[in-house]
């Protein structure tokens, strides 16, 4: 299964992630969670990246889709994935399509998590890492409905369409407000009725 997950940002999108890595079998690879590794290991790419992490904006798609390309050609991604963070911008999702193309497979599923903006500015400031501060999150919130929201209409119009079950293209909608296992079963019962 070929997932990527889609949201903004304090959506629960890495909560969920991990619970369907463990359920699924397969790698949550999430570009948030990669840049912030290279940053505590001070890598050339963390020291580039920081900066962008640090004011809420996109880190520059030549440096992530790199990161993203050799992330998804481990050994332990062949069987399957859940991206999380990643594509974040129509030109990022043009790039995931010739990685997906030169791997031979396509995606199974986009699952868009629905949540209110106010309930996911008051989870960020109580998760509190360090670019959740308030002038950060509202430009990262800037950042997903500029850059990151037209996704849903670009993958509405890929792939299997036309089929019952609330699918619009790739993607499948979920309601993100709720006890985490709660929406947990709400994804797993959208992506394997569809398929
Ligand atoms: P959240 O979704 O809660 O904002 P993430 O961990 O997904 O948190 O992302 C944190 C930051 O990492 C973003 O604000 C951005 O600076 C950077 N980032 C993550 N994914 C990408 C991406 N696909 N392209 C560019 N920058 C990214």
């Amino acid at each position: 299964m070929r997932l990527v997950l889609l949201g903004p940002p304090g959506a629960g999108k890495g909560t969920q992630a991990t619970l369907l890595s463990e359920k699924l079998g397969i790698p949550h690879v999430s570009t948030g969670d990669l840049f912030r590794a290279n940053i505590g290991q001070q890598t050339p790419l963390g020291v580039e990246a920081k900066k962008y992490l640090d004011a809420g904006d996109l880190v520059p798609s030549t440096l992530t889709v790199d990161m993203v390309r050799d992330r998804l050609a481990e050994p332990d991604a062949t069987g399957g994935f859940i991206l999380d963070g990643f594509p974040r911008s129509v030109d990022q999702a043009d790039s995931l399509a010739g990685i997906l193309e030169d791997m031979g497979t396509t995606l199974d599923a986009v699952v868009s998590f629905v949540i209110d903006e106010d309930v996911v500015v008051e989870r960020m400031l109580a998760r509190g890492r360090e670019d959740d501060k308030e002038d950060v999150i509202r430009n990262r919130m800037k950042v997903y409905r500029d850059e990151t929201a037209p996704l849903l209409e670009y993958y509405s119009g890929h792939g299997r369409s036309g089929q019952a079950g609330g699918r619009s293209g790739l993607v499948v909608t979920v309601d993100a407000v709720g006890e985490v296992e709660d929406v947990n079963t709400k994804v797993i019962d959208a992506i394997q009725g569809d398929s």
